[in-house]
């Protein structure tokens, strides 16, 4: 905080006035209400506060609104929809000013003849899907389970997994090129362009730009503009879910999926996590979903087939005990995707699983966005993933070790009302992911309130502040990450949560170090994301 507290009043007019002349006074907020929803994410407040919330409209009028920023000396904080829990855009030090990327969501150019697509960063996946779709077209990665309303600049901040992610893994795999602003104002596109440099056709053109600002938690640039490969839609999918015995055995047979490549996304839960999932259904949700099914079906009698099964199998086809693995294969070729669906067949088997209604893998097609009713537990209880990229060989003992360690914390969670869950998925032939979920009694914020449906939110309870709980759940969740980060795993989502430069050689860091010293000197995006820029930031420093 400036030490001349009026100064800096009289100073703030002048300036949220100037940011009024670029975006429209309709474009930059003080209002309590949008300083608060911007102020905490999925998981927590951040320690500073803000000073407004800013709402560009274009790639011009963000890199003019970013160079006023810059100039004022202030903080910026990007935002995609919040759907994050990592502290990656909330404000750590005084006076940040959000930059609310939600208008700068149009699809810019769609050119099937170059297989390629330019959207502005504050498009949503599904968007994107929709737009697509009618063409036949596709992009190779297409979506976190947020993607309803997350986007694709978030997606490319912190990288993604689902969609997708099976056989083309994360999000930023599926980059053209990026037009990125930088700390003066500047942008810098990446990528071959084209003749005059507006048709962005090919990724690689000298060293991997586009990769530097990939999984850079927002602190290199802000991304304005995105051109993402295509591929055109596969005309075949098949779906086939496996119960699994133990966690172990899943493991097992999810790497020998993601070593053979047959899935284009794969998924599954442990039982902690399939009775949440059960807790949650309501019949409305499942009208619709029985709805989407049938749509996806070829046929009018394929579709009341499928109606008919999901009505016979209900929610009751897991068994309690065991863990479901639900598989998606798609192909040109019906052949094609028969034979993927053999070899995971053959692949399930050897670990013992067993074949069980595959509705479960159906949905995930039918409804890849589903509304964003899962940020709070069923009984509207608090919800926060961790999660680590593993090696395929070290997944069941990695999982084997958190087990334990939950083991060990049983009764602790028990008092404090805490239940425990995990989700795996998988990402292209190499990693598999093991997410553990927490849920425990605790109030909500104004985001949980802006994702879910109000007809959802109507039904749940509100619960009083619990900061003990949390704290519990804190601590836990930082021994998980120090157990991924134990045996080396990678993590997406690392915004000032999950550690970085700790584990990167010298070199590494030294390097980095510079970039940010030429693309933000002040350090003003973002700053302590990746643990890198917390101490360039000197005037604001908490
Ligand atoms: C119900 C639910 C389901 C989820 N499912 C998945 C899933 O299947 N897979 C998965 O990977 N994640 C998932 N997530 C996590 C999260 O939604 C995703 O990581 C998503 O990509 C976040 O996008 P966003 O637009 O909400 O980004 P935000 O949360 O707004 O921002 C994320 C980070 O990116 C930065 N940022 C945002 N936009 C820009 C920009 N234009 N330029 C520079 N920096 C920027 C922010 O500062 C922040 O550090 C889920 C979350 C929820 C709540």
């Amino acid at each position: 905080m400036p030490e001349d507290g009026k100064k800096l009043a009289l100073d703030q007019d002048a300036f949220i006035a100037g940011l009024a002349q670029i975006v429209g006074s309709d474009n930059v907020s003080r209002d309590p209400a949008s300083l608060t929803l911007a102020s905490a994410d999925i998981w927590a407040p951040g320690k500073g506060s803000l000073l407004a919330v800013v709402y560009p409209g274009s790639l011009d009028q963000l890199s003019r609104v970013v160079a006023a920023i810059s100039a004022a000396g202030l903080p910026i904080a990007p935002r995609g929809a919040g759907m994050s829990y990592t502290g990656g855009y909330v404000p750590m030090v005084q006076d940040t000013v959000s930059l609310d990327l939600s208008r700068m969501n149009r699809i810019l150019e769609i050119r099937p003849e170059d297989m390629t697509v330019t959207v502005e960063a504050g498009c949503s996946w599904s968007a994107l899907l929709a737009a697509l779709a009618p063409l036949g077209l596709r992009t190779p990665f297409w979506g976190p389970m947020s993607g309803l309303v997350s986007t694709i600049g978030g997606g490319l901040s912190q990288l993604n997994a689902m969609l997708g992610g099976g056989r083309y893994g994360t999000s930023s795999e599926s980059v053209i090129a990026l037009s990125m602003v930088l700390a003066d104002g500047r942008i810098l596109r990446t990528g071959a362009r084209g003749k005059g440099g507006n048709a962005p056709f090919y990724r690689h053109f000298g060293p991997d730009l586009a990769g530097l600002f990939c999984g850079d938690a927002g602190i290199f640039g802000i991304k304005g503009e995105i051109t993402l490969r295509l591929i055109r839609a596969p005309a075949h999918e098949d779906y086939a879910s496996f119960s699994f015995k133990t966690g172990e055995a899943l493991l097992r047979a999810m790497a020998e999926f993601s070593r053979a490549g047959v899935a284009c996304e794969m998924c599954a839960f442990d039982p902690g996590l399939t009775k949440v999932r059960l807790a949650r259904a309501s019949l409305a949700g499942d009208v619709k979903t029985v709805g989407a099914v049938i749509k996806r079906q070829k046929s009018w009698l394929r579709g009341l087939i499928e109606a008919a099964k999901m009505a016979r199998g209900g929610r009751s086809f897991v068994e309690e005990d065991e863990y479901p693995l639900h598989v998606i294969c798609e192909g040109r070729s019906a052949a094609g995707v028969a034979a993927d669906m053999a070899t995971a067949r053959r692949i399930a088997a050897t670990e013992g699983g067993v074949e069980i209604e595959n509705t479960i893998a159906k949905v995930i097609r039918a409804v890849p966005f589903p509304p964003l009713n899962s940020v709070l537990g069923p009984a509207g209880e608090r919800w926060a993933p961790v999660h680590g990229l593993v090696p395929l060989s070290q997944a069941p003992a990695i999982f084997a070790e958190l087990q334990n360690f939950f083991a060990a914390r049983a009764d602790l969670f028990a008092k404090a009302g805490v239940s425990t869950g995990y989700l795996f998925t998988g990402v292209s032939t190499n990693a598999l992911i093991i997410e553990p979920v927490f849920y425990w009694p605790e109030q909500r914020f104004a985001v949980h309130e802006v994702a879910i449906e109000p007809a959802h939110l109507a039904k749940l309870p509100t619960i009083a502040a619990n900061p003990a709980a949390t704290a519990i759940v804190a601590a836990a969740r930082a021994e998980v990450i120090r157990i991924f980060a134990g045996h080396g795993c990678s993590f997406y989502q690392i915004g000032r949560t999950y550690p970085y430069m700790e584990s990167r050689d010298a070199a590494t860091g030294e390097l980095l170090e510079a970039v940010k010293s030429v693309v933000d000197p002040a350090g003003i995006f973002n700053p302590g994301g990746l643990g890198l820029a917390a101490a360039k930031n000197p005037v604001h420093q908490t």
